[in-house]
């Protein structure tokens, strides 16, 4: 492997700390260097100014965790989940009824998991402090970088209550990991070095978070449960514009959030008494306001962010042999399919699956530079990775579409019904549905979407071939009689 490398880690989310884990697993010396003060310390305003999001966290995910070497990283992981099988659609019957109907996710039974972002996050910080060739520095904002002379500067703030006061420290570095989310320095920076494509979207969506708060218990019966709701399903009230959805907590409570377009916000936040929300929320998230008592759906909206959507595409992800960006920091993503922080833990395996695939070919090489060996793996990792990022954002950006609209559509459900049937009945076909392949799976999501795409033709060739039968049959049987009739007519 040559000697220990430094290896400096900008971002200690959740891509960036997963990163350093599998850089000091390799036994490099890891920096982490992190804008904001150590999350476990609670007096840290958590990422996006909320308690903290739930997210769903899959295969790629998990895959990604059971491979940096720590198995009890996967176990703290795992045990703090909770499933979610299937979504809950919530609406109302033209009679006025409630209804809820369960859509499973696949019919082979896997779920995809409720997690805490923040816990998560945390996990991750503590397996992190017992390595000794880890270094945190929080408080720390990378402010420029030098990728050719491998130099980067940090604006340091040494008591975060006094914002004003900060000096500059400069660093060095063999290697930068920039997991610095979606406004990413790293990024900035690099681009003055390399041609780099960018692409920004705001997609005219905002969202605003909410909770359900666990059922209060009653002294009677011990045995109800603490969730008001299905906590095994992830629920959802579609609307054609909007949606409101929300996912359970292992405290028996549920993160919910409004996604709606900015006018309907601005409308909503023009409103100062807020007596508008709870009448808005009944017309269009029925049942809603059993759940949230009206003066809390006030107080939340009023009380919480309103924060907007960012969709991000980028090449290439590195430059040299000096830096590579992953996570947010190199394909942000709207949330619509649970992938964001999946794909960028992702990106993680992938990234040392190729660093180790060169250092083994190097090590058949006495003069391995190490520096050129890395250089080759960066290009492939983008060559590899870029069009699956480009992918995922685009099926994100899609399924908002799915969430809020076609899960009621019956040619949704039909395509969703004949994909599992042929998964379960044929499995040698190989059949499942894009929704499947993307979160039970590790397939590239290039693949998935060329699969999907694939499985769409067969279905409209069978269609066509079922309904094209009698068709041709009565075709044929039409052709006779008309043939008799000109022999007929001819002969006359
Ligand atoms: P971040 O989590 O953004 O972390 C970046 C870190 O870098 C931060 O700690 C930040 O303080 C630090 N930093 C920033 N700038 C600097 C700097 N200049 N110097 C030093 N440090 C810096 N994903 C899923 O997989 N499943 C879901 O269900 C899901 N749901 C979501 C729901 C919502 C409403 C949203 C908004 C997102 C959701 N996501 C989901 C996406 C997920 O939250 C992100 O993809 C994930 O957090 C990205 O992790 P990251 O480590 O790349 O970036």
């Amino acid at each position: 492997m040559g000697k220990p490398q430094k290896i400096v880690v900008i971002g200690a989310g959740p891509v960036g700390s997963l990163a350093a884990l599998y850089a000091a697993n390799r036994g490099d010396n890891v920096e982490i260097y992190e804008l904001r003060s150590d999350l476990r310390d609670p007096s840290t305003t958590p990422l996006n100014f909320t308690k903290s999001i739930n997210l769903a966290l899959s295969e790629r995910g998990i895959n990604a965790m059971r491979h940096a070497g720590q198995p009890k990283l996967i176990e703290h992981v795992m045990g703090a989940t909770i499933p979610m099988r299937g979504r809950m659609i919530h609406g109302r019957r033209a009679n006025g009824d409630l209804y809820e109907e369960s859509q499973e996710y696949d019919v082979h039974g896997r779920a995809i998991l409720a997690v805490d972002r923040g816990r998560l996050n945390e996990r991750l910080l503590d397996i992190l402090e017992e390595m000794p060739n880890v270094t945190f520095f929080f408080n720390h904002k990378l402010t420029g970088a030098d990728f050719r002379n491998n130099k980067a500067w940090f604006e340091v703030r040494d008591d975060p209550a006094k914002k004003q006061e900060t000096r500059e420290i400069e660093a060095r570095f063999d290697f930068m990991i920039g997991a610095d989310g979606a406004h990413s320095a790293v990024r900035y920076h690099m681009m003055k070095y390399t041609r780099m494509d960018y692409q920004q979207v705001y997609i005219d969506t905002m969202w605003c978070e909410f909770q359900i708060q666990p059922r209060t218990p009653s002294s009677d019966d011990i045995t109800e449960s603490k969730f008001l709701i299905s906590p095994n399903h992830l629920h959802i009230w579609p609307g054609k514009e909007f949606m409101f959805i929300a996912i359970p907590s292992d405290d028996g409570s549920f993160t919910c959030t409004l996604f709606a377009p900015a006018s309907l916000y601005e409308e909503l936040e023009s409103d100062t008494t807020g007596v508008s929300i709870p009448p808005f929320f009944d017309k269009h998230f029925p049942g809603v306001t059993e759940l949230i008592p009206p003066s809390e759906l006030i107080a939340s909206f009023r009380r919480n962010p309103h924060l907007p959507l960012i969709s991000i595409k980028c090449k290439p992800h590195h430059f040299g042999s000096s830096a590579i960006i992953l996570g947010d920091a190199a394909h942000a993503m709207v949330p619509f399919y649970g992938q964001g922080m999946n794909a960028g833990l992702e990106d993680v395996r992938i990234l040392f699956d190729i660093l180790d695939k060169h250092s083994r070919m190097d090590e058949l090489s006495p003069d391995a530079d190490r520096s050129a060996s890395r250089a080759h793996a960066l290009a492939e990792y983008t060559a590899v990775r870029v069009p699956d990022a480009h992918a995922i954002n685009d099926l994100a950006l899609q399924n908002y579409v799915e969430m809020r609209a076609s899960v009621l559509s019956p040619v949704y459900r039909l395509r969703k019904f004949l994909e599992e049937a042929l998964s379960k009945y044929l499995p040698s076909l190989g059949w499942q549905t894009k929704y499947a392949r993307v979160s039970f799976g590790n397939e590239r999501y290039s693949e998935v979407v060329a699969r999907s795409e694939h499985q769409g033709k067969m279905l409209v060739r069978g269609f066509v071939g079922l309904l094209g039968a009698p068709i041709l049959a009565g075709g044929i049987v039409l052709f006779w009689r008309y043939r008799r009739v000109m022999d007929v007519g001819l002969r006359a």
